[in-house]
């Protein structure tokens, strides 16, 4: 029998009637024959509200802690889904990560899966029963709850869908596909019928949240057949595919942005061999990435280290580096949270010059100050002051062509 994993984002569980409309999408897969994995978020709102009272609780939290809390929002809506399942007559049983189980490293808040044991699932199968599987969590080596980061049930979709040997891994959302960039803020964005794994990499790393990264990755890794549609209408999604199935390619494919982003700077620290060490070796410690980072040395021997790290990051990464400021020695941290990513991506820049300087220009030529640049093979990004988000991703939307009927 083929298997299909269907996974449901928070708009289309965000309430009863939502969860009885996406149960009618399983059960039309599971009449026509499929097996079914069905994977679950929390219903829309409620992670967010579950962070904020683990923020109010306390500000430096427990990580342990936090994942018990916000992994409780996908517990309900697998209950209420297997529910509405079997009121469609289906025969059907919800899971939490720790029951499958799907096993992750120990870094809570943001686990990654290590190995998901089927057998259980398997033997489900077989008896005919459709599996409800709570999305965005898992159980760490010490027993302990995990949860995967933010957009993390995409992930346990994909990695479901490789270990139980899917077919098809459709990601259900309240959009109907990856589009140029995100529709919300570009009305002219266009659909994209297909895109390349690692466009999409880039495009879910840098931001665009319809994926998380992790999954794109998992995806690639295991050959899993994507597909974001929505969970609205029935028009046909976007499917994520290696670059020979690409028929039409074009340089820049997509635009994302990132507002979780926060830059600090180390003001006027010794320009010495193993400073920048000192400095990224006491994040990394902590946990904390760091993205872009540039250096200005001035001609008095000190240097100014400006660097991005997540925003949810940012009062932590301040707290470990002021404790080094005797190791380190500098003037000032100049921590500013208001600041975005913009990022343009297209496998086509590997063969064509003058992306990044029409970039560059477009931002020009409407006064948008680049404050770091980034490149990868198939993307440049560069950081500018929130404000001009919207402003900036029209512009280069048309500058590289993008631009729909709207
Ligand atoms: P879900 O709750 O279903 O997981 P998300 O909110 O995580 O949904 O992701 C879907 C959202 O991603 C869309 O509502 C859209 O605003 C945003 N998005 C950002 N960039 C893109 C893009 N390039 N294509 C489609 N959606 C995008
Ligand atoms: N509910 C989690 C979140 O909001 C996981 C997910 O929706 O993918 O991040
Ligand atoms: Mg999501």
């Amino acid at each position: 029998m083929p298997r299909i994993v269907q996974k449901f984002g928070g708009t289309s569980v965000a309430d009863l009637e939502r969860i009885r409309n996406a149960a009618l999408r399983v059960k039309r897969e599971a009449d026509a024959g499929n097996e079914i994995a069905v994977v679950v978020s929390a219903m829309a709102g409620t992670t967010n509200q579950l962070v904020g009272w683990t923020r109010q609780m306390s500000r430096l939290h427990d990580a342990r802690e936090y994942d018990v809390v916000v992994s409780s929002g996908e517990q309900v809506t697998a209950g209420l889904m297997a529910m509405a399942l079997q009121d469609l007559g289906l025969n059907a049983r919800s899971w939490l990560g720790w029951q499958v189980p799907i096993r992750t490293d120990g870094v809570h808040s943001k686990a990654r899966i290590e190995a998901i044991d089927t057998a259980e699932l398997e033997r489900r199968f077989a008896e005919g029963q459709i599996s409800v599987v709570a999305g965005f969590q898992g159980i760490g080596p010490r027993g302990r709850v995990t949860t995967l980061g933010r957009g993390g049930s995409d992930t346990s979709a994909v990695a479901l869908a490789a270990a139980l040997n899917a077919e098809r891994c459709d990601i259900f959302t309240d959009v109907d596909g990856v589009y140029t960039t995100d529709p919300r803020i570009v009305a002219k964005a266009q659909k994209l019928s297909r895109i390349t794994y690692e466009e999409m990499l880039e495009m879910a790393s840098q931001g665009a949240r319809v994926l998380q990264t992790r999954s794109v990755e998992l995806a690639m890794n295991h050959r899993v057949r994507l597909q974001v549609l929505s969970s609205f209408t029935d028009t046909p999604g976007t499917l994520v595919v290696d670059e020979d199935e690409i028929v039409e390619k074009r340089v820049v494919s997509g635009i994302a942005y990132s507002r979780d982003e926060a830059k600090i700077t180390v003001q006027r620290v010794a320009d010495r061999p193993g400073v920048a060490a000192a400095i990224f070796g006491p994040l990394a410690d902590n946990a904390i990435n760091v993205d872009m980072i540039v250096q200005n040395i001035s001609a008095d021997g000190k240097t100014d280290l400006t660097f991005t790290v997540s925003r949810a990051d940012l009062d932590r990464a301040v707290e470990v580096l002021q404790g080094c400021r005797e190791a380190l020695g500098f003037d000032a941290l100049k921590p500013d949270p208001n600041v975005v990513k913009v990022s343009v991506i297209g496998v086509g820049m590997r063969s064509h010059a003058g992306v990044a300087k029409q970039m560059f220009q477009t931002l020009a030529d409407k006064g948008i100050n680049i404050q770091v640049i980034s490149t990868s093979e198939i993307k440049v990004s560069v950081l500018i002051a929130a404000d001009y988000t919207e402003l900036a991703l029209r512009a280069l939307h048309t500058a590289y062509g993008l631009d729909g009927p709207g």
